[in-house]
């Protein structure tokens, strides 16, 4: 139900107008990537420039803003996150805000890096991962990224190393990877990775999304049940629809075309040069540098933020988030796409 006024301002939290509070904060760190998935980067991607990315110095005062309006969970993505130097050193610096009331600091990567910082970010206090893999054919995945699939999969036993737990996100595709669904589900059973399959969604860079090229949740599940029995399993405010193979091993389909889990979004987002989205369909994200400053103390230059400026400007922002994917998937085109939105 939508509420009749936005009071929000006054209160230390994040919420929007169905109700929805905001527990997580996705950070993009950059847009570069050394990918290029098909379903995500554009032939040509204009990066943004070096100098209008927002610094790790005004990103921890903001993460601290953010953690202090009820922020639990942050989760650091891109483009590429491990492309951008000082990532580890920043992961280091969010742990002061767990005083604050920040619960976890997470991940997301494509693992071509990682096994030179699984170490490091375990050491830096990083608490889990999402690894993307969407194939385990090296010729297929070369099609779909550009890149060789070996260096993820040592990234993926680096992580194993080091203790760091994670999560094996599969984008599909139809016609391009449609037919890995039972060889991802074997590989990641037999050793023992949690594996969610994750419906194309029409944010790929250069807007060739169709609905045809959507591998379904119903789909995802006929394909298996011939080799395995599923039960479905309740959900607890999870985006992933989870379900039980033989009684043992959990998957779960985040199926935000065929069963959008918008009624439940507590999440926001940051572009790699300080816009904030509500969602990742919203036609306008929101501007936040202009309440950063520099500002000199004593002890040197320090970066600041205008609080009440932004939270004025913040909190009806998310207030007016919209309803979700199917109240909006009809407006017209914008110019942003998941390698700046970051998943
Ligand atoms: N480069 C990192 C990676 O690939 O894991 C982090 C950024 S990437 C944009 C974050 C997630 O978004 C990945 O799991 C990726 O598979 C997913 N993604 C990108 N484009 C997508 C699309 N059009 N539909 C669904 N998921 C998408
Ligand atoms: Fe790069 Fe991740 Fe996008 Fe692939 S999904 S192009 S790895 S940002």
């Amino acid at each position: 139900m939508k509420h009749e006024k936005d009071d929000t301002t006054l209160l230390p939290i994040l919420k929007d107008q169905y109700g929805r509070i905001k527990r997580k904060l996705r950070i993009s760190v950059t847009d570069r990537c050394n990918f290029k998935c098909i379903y995500c980067m554009p032939e040509h991607p204009e990066w943004i420039k070096k100098q209008d990315l927002l610094s790790f110095e005004a990103l921890l005062v903001f993460c601290q803003y953010m953690v202090k309006q009820g922020i639990e969970n942050i989760r650091i993505t891109g483009g590429e996150p491990l492309m951008r130097q000082g990532v580890v050193h920043f992961i280091r610096d969010l742990q002061s805000l767990r005083a604050l009331g920040l619960k976890r600091i997470s991940m997301t990567t494509n693992a071509h890096y990682l096994a030179k910082y699984a170490e490091q970010l375990k050491q830096a206090g990083l608490d889990d991962l999402n690894i993307s893999l969407d194939s385990l054919d090296a010729n297929q995945f070369k099609q779909l990224t550009k890149k060789e699939l070996a260096p993820v999969l040592n990234g993926i036993e680096a992580a194993k190393k080091s203790g760091l737990p994670f999560k094996i996100n599969c984008v599909l595709m139809k016609g391009q990877n449609d037919d890995q669904i039972l060889p991802m589900v074997k590989w990641a059973k037999q050793h023992d990775i949690p594996l969610r399959f994750i419906e194309f969604m029409p944010l790929d860079g250069d807007q060739h999304w169709s609905n045809q090229a959507v591998v379904s949740e119903a789909e995802i599940l006929e394909q298996l049940k011939p080799h395995y029995d599923i039960q479905p399993i309740q959900q607890h405010h999870e985006p992933a629809r989870q379900y039980q193979l033989d009684g043992q091993y959990c998957i779960g389909i985040i199926s935000t075309i065929t069963h959008s889990f918008c009624g439940e979004c507590d999440r926001i987002r940051l572009t790699a040069q300080g816009e904030l989205y509500n969602c990742l369909f919203a036609q306008q994200g929101l501007n936040i540098k202009p309440y950063l400053f520099d500002v000199v103390r004593q002890l040197g230059q320090e970066k600041v933020i205008d609080f009440q400026q932004l939270d004025l400007q913040i909190k009806p922002y998310i207030w007016n988030k919209a309803k979700g994917y199917h109240a909006i998937q009809h407006q017209q085109a914008r110019k942003i796409s998941m390698h700046m939105l970051g998943g």
